[in-house]
């Protein structure tokens, strides 16, 4: 009877909460490829144009190291300080081209996953991404995918909230898989951080958890993919 009952329970919990694999995939450089620039004034007056995502995360980490800021993200405190840093590129998804070795993967939607588009775009972003979904033939709302803005922030700790929202009897979460497509060096580094060497989430993982993220890297004839795990 008992054995029933707890059989009837997982059937349940199965039922309502199927989703065990978690597919994260970043915009920028990973879904696809935009002319995309940021154009900052420093206060000295000085300017620069930032024309992809590691000119920007140079940039701004020299600046922020200048200026005695430690914040993971610190785009914010360098305005505060006078910097007019012109994101208004990120607005719009700018000439851009599909990266099809990621699309591709992006399209099959495996049973039991749930797929999230996690920009670190700031501001109102999330519109134009849906709507450039739909233009390479990814219905967003057929298919359940969630588009989410993190604005900079560390995009591991979205990963540990996500871990966190269903937790099982076992005091685990119910996410045992997380696949992650990002192109960001700090991005991953950040992931790795706190997803893998966290001590704090050890007894929340499942035995069988597993992290394996698809750095996209790029080269003269295309894209290439690879993994890399805790
Ligand atoms: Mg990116």
């Amino acid at each position: 009877m008992k054995l029933l009952l707890e059989n009837w329970r997982k059937y349940l919990n199965e039922d309502y909460e199927p989703i065990t694999t978690l597919r994260i995939f970043d915009f920028d450089e990973t879904i696809a490829h935009t002319r995309s620039e940021t154009r900052v004034t420093a206060p000295d007056g000085s300017t620069a144009t930032l024309g992809d995502q590691k000119q920007f995360e140079e940039y701004m980490k020299a600046a922020a190291a200048k200026e005695g800021i430690e914040t993971f993200d610190p785009v914010r405190d360098l305005q505060e300080l006078g910097y007019n840093i012109d994101l208004s590129d990120f607005s719009i998804v700018k000439d851009p081209d599909e990266i099809t070795v990621v699309t591709d993967i992006l399209r099959q939607f495996p049973k039991n996953s749930k797929t999230y588009i996690l920009t670190a775009r700031r501001g109102n972003s999330i519109g134009p991404i849906i709507d450039y979904l739909d233009e390479i033939g990814i219905d967003t709302r057929l298919n359940d995918v969630r588009v989410m803005a993190s604005q900079g922030e560390s995009k591991g700790d979205v990963m540990v909230a996500m871990m966190k929202n269903k937790v099982m009897d076992d005091g685990k979460s119910n996410i045992n898989r997380i696949e992650y497509y990002e192109d960001s060096e700090k991005n991953i580094a950040d992931v790795l951080a706190k997803v893998c060497d966290n001590k704090n989430i050890n007894d929340l993982k499942p035995k069988d958890f597993e992290l394996v993220i698809y750095k996209v890297l790029k080269f003269d004839d295309g894209y290439k993919l690879e993994p890399i795990t805790c």
